[in-house]
């Protein structure tokens, strides 16, 4: 552990240490802690965050990538103080005439959605879609891919972050569970299909087409491990030929690869989506969303008796403040160049830390798409969940405590995200973080 990291941070490890006596284990979100206690933080504005001890430093965690305009944005601050004026807070949970809007920008940003339902997170949007995809089809299991996070529900909570001595054939990986006491239902009926692999899954499709009525993937494994544009394509056509639904998990890539996420980017289409972070602008959201026939199973227009329809609920689904700040974000970002510009400033960026890593003669690249990308400490291709689990940790998460100390924050092993707040007068603060820490790295 490194030492300098405690010392500067006083406040953050006494706040730890209370939050511990009412907040198990002093976090809200087993992803939040890190060692030797995680940084707590009293202020945000643009691209920056202020923790208790009063340390500056420039985000690139951005609530794990949902903050694409930055920390207090105007025109999100002014959209949701109109729901405000007029609404108050959560519009009785009823109808009201944002949610239509927002679902119009939406489907033009991601025409394979034809019809939608809102949600409160990226869990239950992913929830959501594979109880439909189950009922329509009509089968019992679902496909997912090793090393792939859908959120936190029992069915995807299988193989995120396997022991390789326990995830058995590359080709054929084990179901592990990912949390204490899994149900055994859901490892026998989640199917773990390798990620970039056309022929092992078509292998493991194609015995199981009776049993797997739906497949999950991130197109983007982690946001920036990239599906091969063949692999892809392949996976669409052999789930269309099994009679296997496929559902892409925009969560993360949504608005971020592209504007039209994943699915604009390879020209794809899923026959469910989920999206979730960028598309609430800061407040809780998630949207399933995809193929109208298979929405419609979650109509109560066309069924009489309640287990003839898909259950959908939720107090807060579509609620004006989440509507209203996403549809700010989104509109926003439709404005010209405005997400290209990101785009750029995320390649100036990589490329200044390749540069950077190149003159120090330390072993980082930079792997990712759009505005999303992580600081790996290998040369070698980066195609699957096998090839994460088997890198150096130790390198990057040195790497990790430095940034911190010279003002960069993305959490230890975390990806990098950029916000329309990182401009260049960022980007140069930043690159000077990262010639210190790779200075200190290569003298240590
Ligand atoms: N899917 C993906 C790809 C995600 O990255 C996340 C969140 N990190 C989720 C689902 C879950 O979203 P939420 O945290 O809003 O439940």
């Amino acid at each position: 552990t490194p030492t300098r990291f405690a010392e500067n941070r006083p406040l953050s490890a006494s706040f730890f240490k209370t939050a511990g006596t009412h907040i198990a284990g002093g976090v809200n979100g087993n992803l939040r802690y890190f060692t030797p206690f995680p940084i707590t933080f009293k202020k945000a504005k643009d691209a920056w965050l202020v923790d208790l001890d009063g340390n500056p430093y420039v985000d690139y965690l951005l609530s794990y990538g949902a903050l694409m305009l930055g920390h207090g944005h105007p025109v999100i601050k002014e959209a949701v103080q109109n729901v405000w004026d007029q609404l108050g807070t959560s519009a009785f949970g009823a109808a009201h005439p944002m949610e239509w809007e927002m679902a119009l920008e939406l489907h033009k940003l991601y025409p394979s959605m034809e019809k939608m339902r809102f949600t409160n997170s990226g869990l239950e949007a992913t929830l959501f879609a594979l109880r439909l995809g189950l009922a329509f089809t009509g089968k019992t299991h679902v496909g997912k891919f090793e090393g792939h996070y859908h959120g936190s529900h029992d069915h995807v909570l299988v193989s995120v972050n396997p022991d390789l001595d326990q995830a058995g054939n590359p080709t054929a990986p084990e179901a592990v569970p990912e949390t204490l006491r899994l149900p055994d239902y859901y490892l026998k009926h989640t199917v773990v299909l390798p990620f970039n692999d056309l022929p092992a899954c078509e292998k493991i499709l194609t015995k199981m087409k009776d049993q797997i009525g739906i497949v999950i993937l991130e197109p983007f494994q982690s946001g920036y491990i990239a599906a091969d544009q063949e692999f892809i394509t392949g996976l669409r056509d052999i789930t269309k030929q099994l009679d296997i639904l496929l559902v892409f998990d925009e969560v993360k890539t949504g608005c971020r690869i592209t504007l039209g996420g994943a699915q604009q980017f390879y020209h794809v289409q899923p026959d469910l989506t989920a999206l979730g972070k960028v598309v609430g602008g800061g407040f809780p959201i998630g949207v399933v969303g995809g193929r109208g026939d298979i929405l419609e199973f979650s109509s109560p227009q066309h069924a009489g008796k309640h287990e003839d329809i898909v259950f959908h609920s939720g107090t807060f689904n579509g609620n004006p403040i989440s509507m209203a700040a996403g549809l700010a974000t989104i509109r926003y970002l439709s404005q010209s160049n405005r997400f290209e510009d990101m785009v750029h400033r995320t390649q100036m960026l990589r490329k200044g830390i390749e540069t950077l890593a190149q003159d120090y003669g330390v072993p980082f690249k930079t792997i990712g798409e759009g505005t999303i990308f992580n600081v790996v400490a290998t040369n070698r291709k980066m195609t699957n969940y096998r090839d994460v689990a088997s890198l150096q940790k130790e390198t990057r998460m040195a790497l990790d405590y430095l940034l911190m100390d010279h003002g960069v924050y993305s959490k230890p092993l975390n990806r990098f995200s950029l916000s329309d707040a990182h401009g260049k007068r960022e980007i140069e603060i930043t690159l000077d973080g990262f010639e210190r820490s790779f200075s200190k790295l290569k003298s240590n």
